[in-house]
């Protein structure tokens, strides 16, 4: 009778697999130092791809895998600026020429508010 009493276990809880015989896989412990000086120490199987960067257990901050190489700085797409865009309808010798058109009509305006003030400051000493 007492073989057929069901014993309830909570399902996954407990592992009846016995750590005799069971050999671990083999580790490493990688190192990372922040910014700030803490070290933190991580294990990691040997087989595994140490990762460059890891959180700072006391600060947060990046820390970097000591002895590691340096990560890269990630490629960054290049970014066109408005410079280059201009570049790509007109030439240097174009954008002087635009530019020197430009001043000449800046000069002339400022040449016009010159001579107005002058004309109203006669104007005043003359009244
Ligand atoms: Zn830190």
């Amino acid at each position: 009778m007492s073989d057929r009493v069901l014993r309830g276990t909570r399902l996954g809880a407990v592992s009846y697999e016995s750590d005799r015989h069971t050999e671990f896989a083999p580790r490493l412990q990688a190192t990372y130092d922040c910014p700030e000086g803490h070290a933190t120490v991580m294990p990691f199987a040997a087989e595994a791809d140490v990762p460059p960067r890891w959180e700072c257990r006391v600060c947060g901050a990046i820390a970097l895998l000591r002895d590691g190489e340096q990560p890269e700085a990630k490629p960054t797409k290049h970014v066109r600026t408005h410079w280059d865009m201009l570049l790509e309808r007109r030439s240097v010798a174009e954008l002087e020429e635009v530019l020197a058109e430009r001043l000449a009509v800046l000069h002339e305006y400022q040449g016009r508010v010159k001579a107005a003030a002058k004309s109203e400051s006669r104007g005043k000493k003359s009244a």
